[in-house]
Parts: structure tokens; sequence; C-alpha cells
């Protein structure tokens, strides 16, 4: 290859997007980030002495990371939860009343159960936290509480500025990336929710906010009217708001969770 040629090779290699499966790195750290801001003393001190040297936004993308590790294969469905089309709010809490499946409530609600074990051996401790940091993440991603046939619209092919791609990794990653700000900036950008709102978000149940989530993504569904359909800025304008709301409760709600558990 000729040099010219050869940067030019390389170049567009390291241009290519980065795919993912659930909010990207952003989306997650900027969840922690929120969410720290929020903690009470005494979960603040639980989660440092649990976490070590590092924040909980450093900590919010270890359940992706691992994902290429054949030993933690069984995790991979601890970070949604799918429901068939046309479930209303009220079905989708009906469902997760009984629901027994290995999906991201059935998993939260035994993270939760197994944090608040004071006799936890330390190294599960810090795998369930980190779980559960980057689970209450992703049920906020409205895809992540989808319909199951698309597999949260990870079927559903949609272009992004002329590039083919699906649904679920525009609102993972690629609406919010357009921001082009890091994950604190995000963080303090939208981290304006006032006391009584805060209150109220933290008092919500998890089905609660899964039933949310999902009423999200079916109007994000009914959004797209053609296969293959282009998005672009002013999907981004419409949008945007959404995702930016999910971002700051879904901070909120870890904050309050983790207050739970660890006591204020
Ligand atoms: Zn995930």
């Amino acid at each position: 290859m000729k040099p010219l040629k050869k940067i030019l090779f390389i170049s567009l290699f390291f241009a290519l997007p980065f795919s993912s499966m659930a909010w990207g790195l952003l989306g997650h750290r900027v969840v922690a980030e929120i969410a720290e801001t929020y903690l009470s003393i005494n979960a603040r001190e639980n989660v440092k002495k649990i976490l070590g040297d590092s924040s909980m936004a450093l900590n919010a993308n270890w359940a992706d990371f691992i994902k290429s590790e054949p030993s933690y294969k069984y995790l991979d469905s601890w970070h949604y939860v799918d429901f068939k089309a046309g479930m209303s709010c009220e079905d989708v809490k009906k469902y997760l009343a009984t629901d027994t499946a290995t999906d991201a409530y059935v998993k939260l609600n035994f993270l939760i159960k197994e944090l608040k074990n004071k006799s936890l051996d330390k190294e599960k401790k810090k795998m369930y936290l980190r779980l559960l940091i980057h689970i209450v993440g992703d049920i906020h991603q409205p895809m992540h509480a989808a319909h199951e046939e698309d597999l949260g619209g990870n079927k559903v092919f949609v272009q992004w500025f002329g590039q083919k791609t699906n649904l679920h990794s525009v609102w993972d990653s690629k609406l919010i990336d357009d921001q082009q700000l890091s994950y604190t900036e995000y963080a303090k950008a939208i981290n304006y929710v006032s006391t009584i709102q805060k209150q109220a978000w933290q008092k919500e149940s998890i089905a609660q906010w899964i039933c949310d989530t999902h009423e999200l993504s079916e109007n994000i569904y009914a959004g797209i009217k053609e296969p293959e359909q282009k998005l672009s800025y002013r999907y981004i304008y419409d949008n945007i708001a959404v995702a930016n709301q999910q971002l700051l409760k879904g901070g909120v709600h870890l904050a309050g969770l983790l207050n739970e558990i660890f006591g204020n």
C-alpha cells in the first residue's frame, strides 16, 4: 500500500462507529455521575468502601466490558426486559408481578436483596453493585423495555445520517453522543431537578420505572413509519429531551435505591 493510501485506510478504520448493546459508555456514566450527587452519607461511604478507589461512573460499564468473557455469558439477559407488542402499563405491571424470567426486573430485585445482606462476600458485593449501577441505567433506555419480537429495536433498521443502523443503537448511543459532551459535562448540563420532583421519583416502584420506560418505547416505535427511515438532525431535535430526562431519572432513581439499600 502507498503511504497515503495506508494513512487513509487506518484513519477510516478508526472512524468506524463504535457499536454497543446498552446505553453506551456515555449514558451509563451520566446516570452514575448524577446518582452520586444525591447519595446519603451512609450510601456514599458504603459505595466508596465497595468500589474502592474509583467513581460510580467508572464502574458503570463493567457489565458491558465483561460481555466478551464466556464465563459471564449468563449475565447477558440481565440488561433488559422485553414485552409483547401493544402491552399497556397495567399489562406490564401485571406481567412483572409474576415475572420469574432471568431479566432486568427479576435480577434487580435479586441484587437489591443481596446488597442489603451485610455479610455478603466482598468480591460479590463489588460485582453486584457494579451490576446494579449498570442495570438501573439500562432500564431507563427506552429500547431496553421494548418489544421482544424485534429484540428491543435491534431488528428495526433505520438510517442515521445516511448510515444503516437500528433503533436500539440510536437510543443507546447515537442520539446522546451527538451532543459532544463528556460524561461529566453531560451530567452537569442536565442535572436539574426540584426537591419535590426528586422525592416523587424516588417513591416510585421499579415496576413503575419499567412501565414508564416501556411507554416511551411505544412512542419511539410509532415514530418509525417506513423501513430504513432516514433519521438525522430533526430526530435529535424531537427526541433529545426524552433521552436527557431518562438519564436524569435514572440517576435520581439509582441514588434513591442506594440510599434505601445502605441507609440514609
Ligand atoms: Zn447493559
